[in-house]
This record gives C-alpha cells, structure tokens and sequence, in this order.
C-alpha cells in the first residue's frame, strides 16, 4: 500500500467531545498502524462561529490522550486562495456555475417544493443561465441528475446513493468562502489524504464529495464511516451522560489511556479483548474490525477501565499524574517522591485521580476530627496506656521499615494478650482520622517519625480531655 495519510479535521466551534474525539483516535491509530501520517486540519471556515479558544482546546485534548499529529495544524481560513483555484478549475470545466438566486426566493420555492411533495432541493433555476461573477453570486457544483454515487465503505459496506437525490449544492457562498463539501474535498486530495475516517453522520456528505473528486479528475480516498455512540436507553448522548468536553474527563480525574482504551472499544473490537496497551492497540487496529452497531456509553465501564490503568500505571507516573489534584485541594507535596509513595498505598482503592485525592488529605493535613464513631469505639481512655506504649516503642526506633514495625505490633501483641485491631485501630484514627485505611505500617513509614509522634501526642490530648 502507498503511505497511509489520514486526517482529523474538526470544526472550532465548540469543545471537543467524545465522538469526535473518537474519530481522532481511529485516524491516529490507523495511521499509526500502517506508520503512515496522520494530519491535523481545524476546519474554521464559520468565521462566527470558530473560536481560538476552541482550537486550543481540540490540541490541549489530543496531547493529553497522546494523539500527536505529524502535519499540521493547517487552517482552513488560511487556504481560501486554493479553494478559489479550485472553484475555478470546475467553472472551467463547465462543471460549476454561477447563480444569484436570491436567498429570500430560494426559500419561498423551497416550501413550495414541501407543499407539492417534492424533495426540497434546488431547482437549477440558474444552471443553463451562463452568469457570470458577480457581487452577489454563489457558485454550484453541477451534480450528475442521474444514475448512482457508489463506493465501498470500509466501515459500513457498499453504499449507494441515488443522483437525483442530490441536488446543485453551494461549493462557494456569495461572500467568497467555499463551503464545507468543497473546501473537503480540495483539502483532501492536496494533502494526499488516502482514507477518510469519520462519524457515520457523514454518509450523506459522501457522495456529494465523490461527484467533486470525480469532476475534478482526482482518485478517491477510502471512506469509512464509523457508527455513533448512544446512551444506555437509547438516546442521543447528553450531558449528564457522556457528552462533557474531554478535558472534563482529565479534570474528573480520568487517565489517558483508560479514556483512549474506553474509546477504542465504543467502535472496534478484537475477539472479547477489552484491555489494550497502546502497542496493542497500533498493532491490531484495523477498519474491518470496527463495530457495525453503535456503542453504548457506560459511564461504569469506563470507571473499572480507570482502576485498572490506575493500578497499572508506575507509581512514578501516577505521582506527575496526581500532583494537580493534591494541589488542587491546596496540598503542597514535599517532592514528587513522596506522592509516589503516597499513590502506592492508594492505588488498588481508587476509581478516579480525584478519589484518590481524596483519599490522601491525611498524608498532607491534619486528620482531624476523628471519625466520630471510631473515636466513641477506639478512643477511650483504656486505650491511652497502649497509645502510650506504642508512641515510646516508636520514639526509640531508628528504621520504620514494615519488617520493623510488623515486629513492634507483633511484640505488642504477644505481650499484652490484646487483639491487633484494638492496638492498631487508636493509631489509624490517630495517623488518618479514620478506622479504614491504607496499611499501617506504610502509612507510618510515609508520614515519617516526627510527624506520626505528633500526630500520636494530639490523639493522647484527645483522649485525656475526654477523662
Ligand atoms: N469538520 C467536520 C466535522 O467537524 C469533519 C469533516 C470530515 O471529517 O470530513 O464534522
């Protein structure tokens, strides 16, 4: 095969979601697995409604889940010149036409079409008409009015359309801009583009497209149409499920790859494989394989995929990954090995980097108030000779490793005949102000000798106050 180039090619308009979002992901992936290229194209014709910060947005996005581009990004705002080249050719060819069919009117026969029980589409009023440029023309593509647009899609099957559903469409709008079919097309064939990969939404835009190639004498890209992703009932996606920008699934705490791995699975499978590396991934993508019916969004599954990668991840990693979380809650973390430590008594126990979080407060604060019925259970007075105990066991200790501190609590136990939960327990409430969590002895040894003496010193005070 000749070097696979693919593209995405989104519209600044809003935030990037997940269907798009997709979209970049299988052009990346099939590139990445033929080591073709793949482009970056921001598709910004809609002055009004293109935004910087949106394009900002759909590249802060793909870096976060790794989707780098090779070419790009190309602008299409800035290419107006070629497309007005292209324009030209087709008038040329007689394949294009002016027409100064006013707006207003167009509408008026638009109805009247509806009324008849026509198909509202364009009457080729000016089609024969030989008008020239003028200030108020657009320019249509001449569209065959018979026989068929087909193509194999790689996603979907052979389609077919019927030509005389199509009608003239508007390849350049009377103010100059050439519209989205257009512009598409021109893009596509100048930059080598081989496959085109995009949400199932596009059928209708393909044939229309293929006809502009045609005319233009230029050989067709694959296409390959990938189906949606619906919500649990069956509905389209909606805020509350699943259609958040993707840079809200990173502030909620999700990781990259569990996102890029959750993705993959809502359009392509392999056999009942539901975990992939990314190697594996680039390895085993293929169009053939993408799902013929639309994946389902289940918020759940992405959430056992994050405990997943969560686990996985190396620790150091996981440390860069959690460190604006902790800040966020406006810790300030020694070094970014001590957040290592931290994350590895965390990381079989969180769902999200913001439970895990969470879940670390008392390793960056003060852990009061204690948990109120532990505190009833584990803090009475009885327990303050073993609390005691344990604070001058721990004070003449030099090495906190868990071999030493399992040795301790062992010692303890033997000696006094009391169970480990209820030597222990007054210490966990002490160190996190709770009854459950992480290990002890790693919580000890991360929290550090001076800092689990104070903390064992302010529990005693507790204790003694409620005498
Ligand atoms: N700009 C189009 C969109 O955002 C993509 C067009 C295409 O992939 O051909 O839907």
């Amino acid at each position: 095969m000749a070097e696979v180039r693919t593209r995405f090619s989104p519209s600044p308009t809003g935030s990037l979601h997940l269907g798009g979002t997709r979209t970049a992901l299988f052009n990346w992936l099939f590139a990445r697995h033929h080591g073709g290229v793949f482009i970056l194209r921001i598709e910004d014709t809609d002055r009004e409604r293109s935004e910087e910060r949106y394009v900002r947005e759909i590249e802060e996005s793909l870096k976060w889940l790794g989707l780098t581009w090779d070419e790009g990004p190309f602008f299409q705002s800035e290419r107006l010149p070629l497309y007005r080249e292209y324009i030209q050719r087709l008038l040329d060819k007689g394949m294009a036409y002016y027409c100064d069919c006013d707006p207003a009117d167009l509408e008026v026969r638009r109805k009247e079409a509806l009324a008849r029980g026509d198909k509202p589409k364009y009457d080729g009023r000016c089609r024969e008409r030989g008008l020239k440029a003028g200030p108020h023309s657009a320019v249509r593509f001449k569209t065959a009015q018979d026989g068929a647009t087909r193509w194999h899609d790689r996603g979907k099957g052979p389609i077919s359309f019927d030509n005389r559903e199509l009608d003239d469409l508007v390849i350049q709008r009377a103010d100059g801009i050439p519209t989205y079919n257009f512009a598409v097309v021109v893009d596509d064939i100048t930059m080598g583009v081989t496959h085109v990969i995009r949400g199932e939404d596009h059928i209708p835009n393909t044939p229309r497209q293929i006809l502009i190639y045609q005319a233009l004498g230029a050989a067709l890209p694959e296409f390959a149409h990938m189906t949606v992703t619906l919500a649990k009932d069956g509905g389209k996606l909606s805020k509350r499920r699943g259609a958040i920008p993707i840079l809200a699934y990173r502030d909620r705490g999700y990781l990259p790859q569990a996102l890029v791995n959750y993705m993959v699975r809502l359009g392509w499978a392999h056999g009942d494989q539901e975990i992939f590396s990314r190697e594996e991934l680039i390895k085993y993508f293929s169009l053939e394989h993408m799902s013929k019916s639309p994946g389902v969004y289940d918020e759940e599954k992405l959430l056992w995929l994050n405990s997943h990668y969560i686990k996985e991840t190396p620790l150091p990693e996981l440390a860069r990954l959690l460190l604006p979380f902790l800040e966020g809650l406006g810790f300030k973390a020694p070094d970014l090995d001590y957040v290592a430590r931290v994350a590895g008594t965390l990381n079989t126990r969180s769902k999200t980097l913001v439970e895990m979080a969470d879940a670390a407060r008392f390793y960056f604060a003060d852990p009061r108030p204690y948990e109120e019925k532990g505190a009833r259970k584990f803090l009475a007075p009885e327990n303050a000779p073993r609390v005691e105990e344990i604070k001058k066991r721990l004070e003449a200790m030099a090495d906190f490793s868990e071999e030493a501190l399992n040795q301790l609590f062992q010692d303890l136990t033997s000696e006094t005949g009391l169970k480990m939960v209820q030597l222990a327990q007054p210490v966990r409430l002490a160190l996190t102000g709770k009854t459950v969590s992480p290990g002890l002895f790693d919580i000890i040894s991360i929290l550090g000798k001076e800092e689990v003496l104070k903390r064992l010193n302010l529990v005693l005070d507790f204790i003694y106050k409620k005498q």
